[in-house]
């Protein structure tokens, strides 16, 4: 069997208890070098063969995956985050139906929960927004042209970009093109739940100075939005005067 399993943000504790487990029995692990903490690997069992991915084409991950299974041995691929978010999954999964090959796939924190949690945000108020986007501004992948920033961000919803760190000032320009005021706020989160995470609270106009400013030019996300900032409403359902299956106002 193979399994693809979510890493987490990095913090090796933040993998679940069934990643862990698949960890811990694999004989063999594909793991994304560049973006998985190898701390990780600390859960692997004596004797497993461990291949870091950053060096790999999809064609060799594949045929260690179909080596590996012709010896009858237990496989992880373990991608940062969760690897349903910019994971490349897909196309390994293509790949193994091709060849009769079974897989499972595991769910991880992806970084955006994990540096929600270390802005200790809610990213849904209410009054505020009630949606997230996750997105990314495009680079040798590009971006489905309705899905360009400035379009998102007319929304004004709160706002999660991956992969974009190189490219803050454009990002900042496509923003303020989509209606952001330049002083609204943004939050760039550096390595979420690493040791040498950071956290850096700024303003849409100013993102790309306080990146480089903090010396963050990788591994990093940004966020936009309303929830970053102090107003919203209270929630309906912890209101004493509203009534819910699990609850009658109180009077
Ligand atoms: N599948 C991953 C995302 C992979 S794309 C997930 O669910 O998180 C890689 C991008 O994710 C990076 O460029 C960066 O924008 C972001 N990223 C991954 N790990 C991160 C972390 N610990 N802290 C901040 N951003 C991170």
């Amino acid at each position: 069997m193979i399994y693809f399993v979510g890493a987490g943000p990095g913090a090796p504790d933040l993998i679940t208890v069934r990643g862990k487990e698949k960890l811990g029995s694999a004989d063999v692990v594909i793991y994304a070098g560049s973006l998985v903490n190898p701390a990780l690997l600390s859960y692997t069992k004596e004797g497993c063969t461990v291949y870091d991915s950053a060096s790999m084409t999809l064609e060799d991950v594949i045929s260690v995956m179909l080596r590996a299974s012709e010896e009858q041995k237990e496989i992880v691929r373990l991608h940062t985050g969760d690897p349903c978010i910019y994971g490349a999954i897909r196309e390994q999964m293509d790949l193994l139906d091709r060849h009769g090959l079974p897989y499972e796939v595991v769910p991880g924190v992806s970084s955006f929960i994990g540096a929600a949690a270390a802005l200790r945000a809610e990213l849904t108020l209410p009054d505020v927004s009630q949606t997230v986007i996750l997105t990314r501004m495009e680079g040798r992948t590009p971006v489905p042209e309705a899905e360009e920033i400035s379009r998102l961000a007319a929304h004004g919803a709160t706002m999660v970009v991956f992969l974009s760190t190189t490219m803050l000032d454009e990002l900042k320009d496509r923003l303020i093109k989509g209606g952001y005021a330049a002083d609204s706020p943004a939050a760039i989160v550096y390595k979420a739940s690493w040791p040498d995470q950071k956290v850096v609270l700024t303003t849409v106009q100013d993102i790309a100075r306080a990146a480089r400013e903090n010396g963050i030019h990788k591994m990093a996300l940004i966020f936009v939005g309303g929830f970053l900032g102090d107003e919203y409403s209270r929630s309906k359902l912890y209101d004493p005067s509203f009534t819910h299956l699990f609850r009658e106002a109180s009077k």
